[in-house]
């Protein structure tokens, strides 16, 4: 028991917080050793079990990040963008494994994970499942294939809760459409049409999304063209697949050389 990886989960409180905090505690290939939450939540201090509403498990969520992720030999991130930036700089100087969920990152924070990537195994993905990890291999097999007279459209729904669109997932089904393309995504993406937006732009890939209830996360890929269309879907049902990603990458991560790596280098896709 000793000897298998010690996790840390950050932002323990969320909805994915508490999926990863079940999902480590069940497994037996990997230890929890910590629950973290920003100083000031209610829930620093108490027991992570009892906090999730279950039997206590003799673990208390702390605000202590600096400590825990000195202990850490992984870290399970699915927070906020300006969080997952700070525990960047944490596990660097722990040369802990920093698996990175979370998503609506801007540029400067992008260069900001690189940077501590030197130093520590990061393993970032905007969605952990095997599911979407293949549609997003399937979406540059048929961009690819299909050529710019067909039009690319993405739809993404997720819950009512949701604070960025278009999605993480989204984002990356766009990318892969347009690495395919031969093109750059900031060039080509047309995301928010509202009012008199004028003709659709030839190679333009758009971004659609739909907030509501419990939607865990759905995504259509479109190539629309003339007289046909071809859509690849992905639905979410149960958010234990993102956290079951999120261990295999912290697993996955052990050992390995410093540097940023995704879930198609996790799944050997
Ligand atoms: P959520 O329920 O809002 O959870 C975010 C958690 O982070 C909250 O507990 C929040 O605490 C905590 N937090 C905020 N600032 C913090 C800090 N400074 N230190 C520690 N914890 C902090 O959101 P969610 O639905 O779990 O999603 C979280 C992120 O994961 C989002 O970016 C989402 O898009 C992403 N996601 C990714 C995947 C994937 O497969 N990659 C799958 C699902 C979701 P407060 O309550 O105090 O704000």
């Amino acid at each position: 028991m000793g000897n298998l990886p010690g996790i840390v989960v950050m932002g323990a409180s969320g909805r994915m917080g508490q999926m990863l905090t079940h999902t480590v505690l069940q497994s037996d290939r990997a230890r929890l050793i910590g629950c973290v939450e920003r100083p000031g939540h209610p829930w620093v201090g108490r027991d992570v079990g009892e906090a999730m509403g279950g039997a206590p498990i003799g673990l208390q969520v702390t605000d202590d990040a600096v400590g825990m992720i000195a202990q850490a030999q992984a870290v399970i991130d699915f927070t906020v963008p300006a969080a997952t930036v700070a525990t960047a700089t944490l596990t660097a100087q722990a040369r802990a494994v920093h698996v990175i969920g979370t998503t609506g990152f801007a540029p400067e924070d992008l260069e900001k994970l690189r940077a501590a990537a030197r130093h520590a195994v990061i393993v970032r993905a905007g969605n952990m499942s095997l599911g979407v990890n293949l549609l997003v291999g399937l979406t540059r097999k048929v961009a690819a294939a299909l050529g710019p007279e067909f039009d690319i459209e993405i739809v993404e729904a997720h819950h009512r809760h949701k604070v960025d669109a278009p999605s993480g997932t989204a984002l990356m089904l766009g990318e892969a459409a347009a690495e395919a393309r031969g093109v750059a995504l900031s060039e080509v993406a047309d995301r928010g049409r509202d009012g008199i937006t004028g003709e659709r732009q030839a190679g333009a890939i758009g971004f659609s999304a739909i907030r509501g209830g419990d939607v865990v996360g759905e995504h259509d890929v479109i190539f629309a063209g003339a007289g046909e269309r071809l859509v690849l879907r992905h639905v979410a049902t149960d958010r234990a697949i993102f956290a079951r990603g999120a261990l295999a990458a912290a697993l996955w991560g052990q050992d390995r050389k410093p540097g940023e790596y995704d879930m198609t280098d996790v799944l050997g896709l």
